[in-house]
């Protein structure tokens, strides 16, 4: 079988059928999407909406649109106000959130909760899941927006396509009325100043939404980088194309499957299962003294092979350097802290040139 973007259901019927019945079968049972998912992680024949993969949970329905997409609707007579996607696992190898998604679907298989907002509930890289990999050949985080559309077959090209399609088209089935929330959950490959830390994505003129950070907050994360431009993350396109309340969410460090201490999670986990289940979130109002926020100075680009950056590769994100220090240099011209606080986030000096070598960011508040 390839393993470009070029899968036809006919490989895919040829991969699986029986063996797909009965791990599907095995699913409605107990419950267990991770391994489903990296058993058929390039997928199945029947895939979307109308593929018959559906069963009933409390009050709700479970769809499994795709290999790692299940969809839960409540089948009450209530209208509901929002819809919800909790994704995780677009980097494979980050665990944790793959498994704090996977104890909420076994919470709804279980019939243990019940959902009372629609909610999409992903796995995002099963490849990459498999392989124990943040990706295979690009970085799937990089790829939404359609930048998809600008790179060679691959499966990450193949799979943000999908995963577009799929929050499109579950956000279109909303009414006006209704608030879109995306939480994009990840662990961090680098160690951070801040263990646990949230991207906002850039809003335009849209102001920063308080409500939101006491959420983020509530799910123990009080540390906020706000986005400063448009960009391809997964949370960065429900935001700009469906005006959904949408983070990236670092939730600590990358370790393997069955690794994590979940009750580090348990916050994020709690609050998640509460907001599907449209339980009292029991948020605090939002007080700058409670956060660490930090909106971006600029980046800290890489323009010749000269390049040399001062921040080595492994330090913690947001280590933050005195007024004067000299972060890097290039032919001609050196980068030097000029503001109090001023941190990097994200350094990595293996890049080509004309590309982002770290993310200069200074400490903010709301007003
Ligand atoms: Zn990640």
């Amino acid at each position: 079988m390839t393993n470009d973007n070029t899968l036809t259901s006919q490989d895919l019927t040829d991969i699986n059928s029986d063996d797909f019945s009965q791990a599907y079968q095995q699913f409605v049972k107990a419950g267990d999407l991770i391994s489903l998912t990296r058993q058929f992680e390039q997928g199945f024949a029947q895939t979307g909406r109308d593929n018959q993969l559906n069963f009933n949970a409390k009050e709700a329905k479970v769809s499994l649109l795709d290999t790692g997409i299940l969809l839960v609707e409540p089948t009450g007579s209530v209208k509901s106000s929002k819809r919800i996607v909790i994704s995780s696992g677009i980097h494979g190898n980050e665990t944790a959130p793959i498994e704090i998604v996977q104890q909420l679907i076994s919470d709804i298989v279980a019939q243990d909760i019940q959902v009372k907002h629609p909610t999409l509930f992903i796995m995002g890289h099963p490849v990459a899941m498999n392989i124990a990999k943040r990706f295979e050949t690009e970085n799937l985080n990089r790829l939404f927006c359609g930048k998809h559309q600008t790179i060679e077959p691959c499966y990450e090209k193949y799979r943000a396509e999908k995963l577009e399609q799929y929050v499109s088209d579950f956000f279109n089935a909303g009414t006006n009325d209704v608030t879109n929330y995306h939480y994009d959950l990840h662990t961090a490959i680098r160690s951070s100043k801040y263990e646990k830390f949230a991207i906002y994505p850039y809003q335009g003129d849209k102001p920063w939404d308080k409500e939101q950070l006491s959420f983020m907050a509530g799910c123990g994360v009080n540390t906020i980088l706000f986005g400063h431009g448009p960009t391809g993350t997964f949370s960065y396109f429900s935001s700009a194309n469906f005006a959904a309340h949408a983070f990236t969410v670092e939730l600590g460090k990358v370790r393997a499957f069955g690794e994590n201490d979940m009750s580090n999670f348990q916050a994020a986990a709690d609050k998640i299962s509460a907001l599907v289940c449209d339980e009292d979130l029991l948020l605090k109002d939002f007080d700058n003294n409670d956060f660490n926020l930090f909106e971006a100075l600029g980046d800290i680009t890489k323009v010749s092979d000269n390049f040399k950056l001062f921040v080595d590769d492994a330090a913690s994100n947001f280590t933050d350097y005195p007024i004067g220090t000299v972060l890097s240099t290039d032919t001609g011209e050196e980068y030097r802290t000029t503001k109090h606080g001023e941190s990097v986030v994200f350094p990595n000096a293996n890049v080509g040139n004309g590309q982002r070598a770290a993310l200069i960011v200074v400490p903010t508040t709301l007003s």
